[in-house]
């Protein structure tokens, strides 16, 4: 009987950070979408394969297929005391298609990190990102040293065309629209928990760990 953990929050509310910092305490696996994609593609599986095809010509991969991947990946060992997800389900049917496809018993604990459209797009259009080395400075939070260059190899600072306010703002939207609703399907099966994202990273973290290790989460451990 293991236990599943989604974290659920906006672009720029610090997920990927959380999950990985959140997967490492409790010990369970730490799965991104991106990472399964990832994995499949260069290891060129069949579901991989499959994959590829619908993104070679420019379709989205099917729920079912990413769920195939999902389980497919669960189903290694380190996934047997549950496991946590970042970035999935991102959307009401895939939410739905999930709950059903999960074995009877499994605990479930959706966290949602609550950033205004307002910290979000300070967030992430004041990102800079190195375009020799990858480093990613911010505006407010690592200002470089010298404007516009990189304070670890002094290459060029660039604003990536996803930081920019426009494609922030548009990804915002998506976001309200497509992955909020899962606010309400979680709420309505008691098994969410809203977190403050606009805090500082450790105290996020702080506040993420105990609600995670409240009596919901006993069958887990
Ligand atoms: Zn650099």
């Amino acid at each position: 009987m293991g236990c599943v953990v989604i974290l659920l929050g906006p672009p720029g509310a610090g997920k990927g950070t959380q999950a990985s910092r959140l997967g490492k305490d409790l010990a369970l696996a730490h799965i991104s979408t991106g990472d399964l994609f990832r994995d499949n593609l260069a290891r060129n599986t069949e579901l991989g394969k499959r994959a590829k095809s619908f993104m070679d010509s420019g379709a989205l991969v099917p729920d079912a297929l990413v769920l195939d991947m999902l389980f497919d990946r669960v189903a290694r060992p380190d996934c047997e005391k549950g496991y946590l997800l970042d970035g999935f389900p991102r959307t009401l049917p895939q939410a739905e298609a999930f709950e059903k496809a999960l074995p009877r018993g499994t605990t479930v604990r959706a966290l949602n990190l609550r950033v205004s459209d307002d910290v979000l797009l300070e967030r992430l259009s004041g990102r800079r990102t190195c375009d020799a080395c990858g480093n990613i400075q911010h505006m407010l939070f690592s200002r470089p040293k010298q404007a516009g260059v990189c304070d670890k190899c002094s290459g060029k600072l660039v604003q990536r065309a996803d930081d920019s306010a426009e494609v922030v703002q548009k990804r915002l939207k998506v976001y309200r629209e497509q992955t909020q609703p899962l606010e309400a399907f979680y709420a309505a099966r008691k098994n969410l928990t809203h977190v403050d994202g606009s805090v500082g990273s450790d105290e996020v973290f702080a506040v993420l760990r105990k609600s995670v290790q409240g009596p919901v989460m006993e069958g887990c451990r």
